[in-house]
């Protein structure tokens, strides 16, 4: 790789961002870590648009560290419901308590010190760290891995083997260069998000391409390398609708499951004997596996004596998975 197209890279990128960054609320002139980290945990496995919401309406309830560490869980999962992966609210929570008791509720400004802390992992840590103070430590995600593929023509699989360190390697390089350590790691990942798309990217438009590997080699298609790994699998839930009096069962699931610490109707293990399907089955699709879901309305004998039972409007706050919250909206 030339140095030319080195710097082209570094300059083209924090040029982007000057010029196209999105208002959002987190992306303050002096940005607070606190809000950086919380943006960052909601964005995971969420877009900017879909996101959003959730920030503002959390940052609403807990304003910092402490009122986070110190929030009643059921009342945190509530707030969460819509967002999915539930185990992101949990551990954020976790890392609020544990910045309280070892950092004196203030977040580290070094990815080093971020990364001993729950739920935070290299790509939040070097956001956090960048943005908020300045750290040149490379961000590598999904966006990140395309644009560095696509433009410098790495093959190296980004999910296998020397891949992830070889691309991580490169963003740091990278932005020990950039006059803004924190601008250019968030115009790389914005330049991913809205230019350099998967499919469609604006090549035409584009302030790199004339540097770019995969465009002048027509290899845009290819890159980046993913090895596919086809290990999806199937679950059926039968879910038992239990009333009495105008209240329904429901049962909190233990935190080590899928959907742990959320609220949903008692399980069945098959589908019984007797008891009516209140409509088709839906599947709804994580990550990893697609779950069949039955809601069953059966007697009270179906299910184990130690239930407790919730009116609809006391369902509302809590927090249960959106199968089962659409479910409670439209059923019931
Ligand atoms: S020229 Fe196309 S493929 Fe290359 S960086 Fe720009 S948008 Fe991405």
């Amino acid at each position: 790789m030339s140095k030319n197209a080195f710097n082209h890279f570094i300059i083209s990128i924090e040029e982007y961002f000057n010029q196209n960054k999105r208002d959002l609320p987190w992306r303050k002139k002096t940005p607070m870590a606190y809000e950086v980290w919380l943006s960052e945990i909601i964005l995971q496995q969420t877009r900017v648009a879909q996101g959003t919401p959730f920030y503002k309406k959390i940052i609403a309830a807990y304003p910092t560290v402490k009122a986070l560490a110190e929030a009643p869980e059921d009342e945190l999962l509530a707030l969460w419901t819509g967002l999915g992966y539930y185990s992101r609210a949990r551990n954020l929570q976790k890392g609020a308590q544990q910045i309280m008791a070892e950092f004196k509720g203030q977040l580290p400004s070094t990815s080093k010190d971020l990364l001993s802390i729950k739920g935070i992992g290299p790509y939040t840590a070097a956001a956090i760290s960048s943005i908020c103070f300045g750290e040149r430590k490379g961000v590598v995600d999904g966006n990140v891995y395309r644009v560095l593929s696509r433009y410098f023509g790495i093959h190296s699989p980004i999910n296998q083997g020397s891949g992830p360190k070889e691309f991580q390697e490169l963003a740091d390089e990278l932005v020990q260069e950039a006059q803004h350590p924190g601008n250019y790691n968030q115009g790389i990942m914005e330049f991913g998000a809205l230019h350099c798309t998967p499919k469609k990217p604006q090549c035409e438009s584009c302030p790199l391409a004339s540097f770019c590997h995969a465009y002048q080699h027509q290899s845009i298609d290819e890159l980046p390398v993913k090895i596919r790994k086809n290990n999806r699998t199937e679950q059926t839930i039968h879910f038992a609708v239990v009333e009495r009096g105008g209240k329904w069962a429901m049962c909190k699931r233990d935190t080590s499951s899928i959907w742990g610490g959320l609220y949903e109707f008692p399980r069945l293990e098959s589908a019984p004997k007797k008891g009516i399907l209140m409509q088709d089955p839906i599947t709804h699709k994580l990550s990893h596996k697609d779950l069949h879901c039955h809601f069953w309305a059966v007697d009270e004998g179906a299910i184990g004596e130690a239930q407790e039972f919730y009116g609809k409007g006391e369902m509302e706050g809590l927090g249960m998975p959106v199968i089962v919250s659409n479910f409670v909206k439209n059923m019931l």
